[in-house]
């Protein structure tokens, strides 16, 4: 492992051995790839003690709703499994994760978290080293990032102003934290027998019992977990890549789809990257679909989270974009608007646009959408509100209520992106002054975006 993947918040010369060493899953949910597991493994094995893994399972996680628990908790069933075949204990307490972990730390050589850069999950951590602080707890923590490739503060020390300033950044280092061989074994296997609030036997139990069951319904299409992740990148790299290039036409259905495991860490990035080396190299897939794709698994998406760590505002309409793009949008944010729809009817796909409709159609009921008709979907959303703030709010709700992949940093980097960030200035027009803009006739001249439409017809 890089060990700048490893960040050491605090170093306890009085660490005692003690009864275990403690990983608190919250950002990777998974066992593969996962190196603040492994870490959490080295460690256990160096003080010969049993580990812990520790989930803290709140009704309360900022924004979601049923859909995004039922994915996660079809996710972290299968890592319940997993574990066991790998002797390594697991707890799941019902409450506000970085509160139910507290009882567990005063038994713990260790406590290992993995790395999660949104607001939200920055103060679960701080307030954890808080309180240990506080109550002078003799512990160890490790902060170990296994989400990212490049870790963001090693990628970059700064806000990257777009793909093209952090690209040459990414690709200097991302081949050393190509870092990962197979999960070791645990030596102390001891059955800590420490009892769980839910076993994840019942999903629909769960969710009975976190009380959310009258909220949004799970999608129809996507099942959480690691196999599923697995099957659908076999499935695109058997059926997909080659043609890669050309999904930027919805009507296709070229992309992985991988985007929902990847916000709940059911899948790492390096292993679809290590993957796709690997059939590059055995002539399996070609250079043009494996470059078009690393572009985005690798330099856009992490390029998000470079965004959401340094841009403090980012999930604010004041704070969110550039000052070129609050100008622009100053100048232009009266113009007459050639359509306005409230909330309700954009969301009950009720608007003059068949292509938005159906693009509505396919984030309500699925939780997905297309790459190029979420660019599109936002762009009109803006087209149509009255002001750009009213637009900013209604689009993000919309995109973190309905998407699996909702409340991601590429949540944040896309919404604001169609706000001008990390994009350039455009030719002046009525409505978004500079912003970029994006209509019907597009989509028809590049597509054949009626069987996109008819797609979603059938749903
Ligand atoms: C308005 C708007 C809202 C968006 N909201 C979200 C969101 O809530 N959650 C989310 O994960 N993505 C979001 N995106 C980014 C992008 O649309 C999705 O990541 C992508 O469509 C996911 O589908 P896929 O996995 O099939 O992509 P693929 O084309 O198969 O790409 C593979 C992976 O590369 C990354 N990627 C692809 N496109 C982008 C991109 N434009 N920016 C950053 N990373 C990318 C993702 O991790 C993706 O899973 C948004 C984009 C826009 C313009």
């Amino acid at each position: 492992m890089n060990l700048k993947r490893i960040s050491h918040i605090m170093t306890s010369k009085n660490a005692i051995q003690n009864q275990y060493v403690i990983y608190w899953m919250q950002q990777s949910q998974r066992v593969h790839y996962n190196h603040a597991l492994e870490r959490a493994i080295q460690i256990a094995n160096q003080q010969n003690l049993p580990l812990l893994v520790f989930f803290g399972l709140t009704a309360n996680y900022p924004d979601a709703n049923q859909r995004h628990y039922v994915f996660m908790l079809e996710g972290l069933k299968e890592v319940k499994h997993i574990l066991k075949t790998f002797h390594i204990n697991f707890v799941v307490k019902y409450g506000s994760p970085e509160k139910a972990l507290i009882p567990f730390l005063e038994d713990a050589h260790t406590l290992v978290m993995d790395q999660g850069y949104l607001k939200h999950q920055r103060t679960w951590r701080s307030f954890v080293l808080s309180y240990v602080k506080d109550h002078a707890l003799n512990i160890n923590i490790d902060v170990v990032d296994t989400d990212l490739i490049v870790p963001v503060e090693v990628a970059s020390n700064k806000a990257e102003y777009g793909a093209y300033t952090i690209r040459p950044k990414i690709k200097k280092l991302y081949a050393s934290f190509r870092d990962f061989s197979r999960i070791s074994t645990l030596k102390n296997q001891t059955d800590l027998q420490i009892p769980s609030d839910d076993d994840l036997s019942d999903i629909n139990q769960t969710i009975r019992n976190l009380h959310l069951e009258h909220t949004l319904a799970p999608s129809v299409v996507f099942h959480g977990g690691y196999t599923q992740a697995s099957q659908l990148f076999f499935d695109f790299l058997n059926k997909k890549i080659n043609r890669y290039p050309e999904s930027n036409d919805p009507s296709l259905d070229l992309t992985s789809k991988l985007s929902l495991y990847l916000h709940f860490g059911q899948i790492s990035s390096l292993e679809i990257l290590d993957r796709l080396f690997m059939a590059l190299n055995s002539g399996q897939i070609e250079g043009e679909g494996f470059d078009a794709f690393v572009e985005q698994l690798l330099i856009r998406r992490e390029l998000a989270f470079n965004y959401v760590y340094y841009q403090k505002g980012y999930d604010q309409f004041e704070t969110m974009t550039e000052h070129w793009a609050y100008e622009t949008m100053r100048i232009h944010d009266l113009d007459e608007r050639p359509y306005l729809y409230s909330k309700e009817v954009i969301e009950n796909q009720k608007t003059h646009d068949p292509y938005f409709n159906a693009a509505m159609k396919q984030m309500v009921i699925t939780g997905y959408m297309h790459n190029y008709m979420r660019m599109y979907w936002a762009k009109k959303i803006m087209e149509w509100t009255p002001s750009f703030k009213e637009a900013y709010e209604t689009i993000l709700y919309l995109n973190n209520h309905y998407f699996i992949d909702g409340r991601d940093p590429n949540s944040y980097t896309g919404v604001a992106w169609c706000f001008g960030k990390h994009d350039r200035a455009w030719t002046e027009r009525k409505v978004f002054g500079k912003l970029r803009y994006m209509n019907a006739q597009g989509l028809e001249r590049k597509f054949d975006i009626k069987a996109y439409v008819h797609q979603m017809d059938t749903l």
